[in-house]
């Protein structure tokens, strides 16, 4: 089967590798469709020090079964679940599988030399397997960044009437926004650079009233007609500085992010933090959970990803795509690879 790897910087390619075969408790899955993360953009840009294989939002059909998998059956189609949670830790009896990390986990396949989601096969644990149905292998491949939004939305606590800002607008910050619309967010504001056009014109679609364009002017410059009560932020550290100041009284801000470097630190008054009663929340959706959620609010149409898809393309072309899409912010939201 053909695997594609990528090694720091944006260097890729496509070698000849066997099939695993599964062992007891996985299954063989045959890949019919991979999206490209942000962070598969950040392991081509610097974090892939080796040749490693990636993709890790994968939708596919069971080829094979190994003796105990009895959750799935062979021919039916699934959603790979990039982390799953154990089912028997404290954290798990305790009703928070959100906080165990001692499961089956896709992104683990690297260490152990296995390849991830950009291959022809991937062989992954029964307990990462959703089945489903009614939707097309690439739009299932969203369910995952899409549960990553969903948490977003319930870190923040998105509730009705609220005046919610999303700032940000990735596919993950996009789907957050399109929830807290679902939620019965009063009025919603949408924020990112001038240059993100489709990313803007799609805010409007998935339920924003208004559209901050931040390098012509700054969230703190603008001017607001109502306490911004939910901020959700899927954008660089610096911007929790800003959301802090522009927050309303007992506001709540949702972080989800990564940072290396200078980059990653950030400060603010703690004095204004307290007697504006705010709340600073981190979201952070591994273990993957919400997939049978995911799953329905888009069979019924609450929402549609597939709008996000910009870009689909065959395994050999990824390198090319991978390169398009991290120069070409404007035109690109979501690519995926499609296994014919
Ligand atoms: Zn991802
Ligand atoms: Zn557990």
């Amino acid at each position: 089967m053909k695997v594609a790897l990528v090694k720091a910087p944006f260097k890729f390619k496509v070698e000849d590798w066997d099939i695993r075969e599964p062992d007891d408790n996985e299954a063989l899955i045959k890949v019919k469709a991979c999206g490209v993360c942000g962070t598969d953009l950040h392991s081509a840009r610097t974090e892939a020090r080796e040749w490693q294989s990636f993709g890790h939002e994968i939708s596919g059909i069971v080829e094979k079964v190994g003796k105990n998998t009895t959750n799935v059956q062979v021919g039916q189609k699934v959603v790979v679940e990039s982390g799953s949670f154990c089912g028997e830790c404290s954290n798990c009896r305790n009703a928070r599988v959100d906080l165990c990390n001692d499961a089956p986990n896709v992104i683990k396949n690297v260490e152990l030399g296995y390849n991830m989601g950009f291959a022809e096969y991937v062989t992954v644990s029964k307990r990462n397997l959703v089945p489903f149905d009614g939707l097309d292998f690439a739009t299932a491949t969203l369910i995952e960044p899409m549960g990553v939004g969903l948490d977003l939305t319930y870190v923040t606590d998105i509730e009705l009437n609220d005046n919610v800002l999303v700032v940000g607008l990735g596919p993950i910050g996009l789907m957050a926004l399109r929830f807290a619309k679902l939620m019965g967010a009063r009025k919603i504001f949408a924020a990112d650079l001038s240059t993100s056009n489709i990313r803007l014109q799609m805010a409007k679609e998935f339920g924003a009233d208004e559209i901050i364009e931040v390098d012509k002017t700054s969230l703190e410059d603008y001017e607001f007609d109502c306490p911004l009560n939910k901020i959700m932020v899927t954008a660089p550290p610096k911007t929790i500085e800003s959301a802090i100041k522009i927050a309303a009284l007992g506001a709540t801000i949702g972080y989800i992010g990564i940072k290396y470097g200078e980059g990653a630190k950030i400060q603010f008054d703690a004095n204004y933090f307290h007697f504006q009663k705010l709340q600073l929340r981190a979201s952070f959706a591994a273990p993957a959970i919400y997939f049978p959620r995911c799953l329905e609010l888009t069979q019924v149409g609450k929402i549609n990803p597939k709008m996000l898809i910009t870009h689909e393309f065959g395994i050999e072309e990824i390198g090319e795509y991978i390169k398009y899409i991290d120069e070409h912010r404007e035109r690109a939201i979501k690519a995926i690879m499609i296994n014919e």
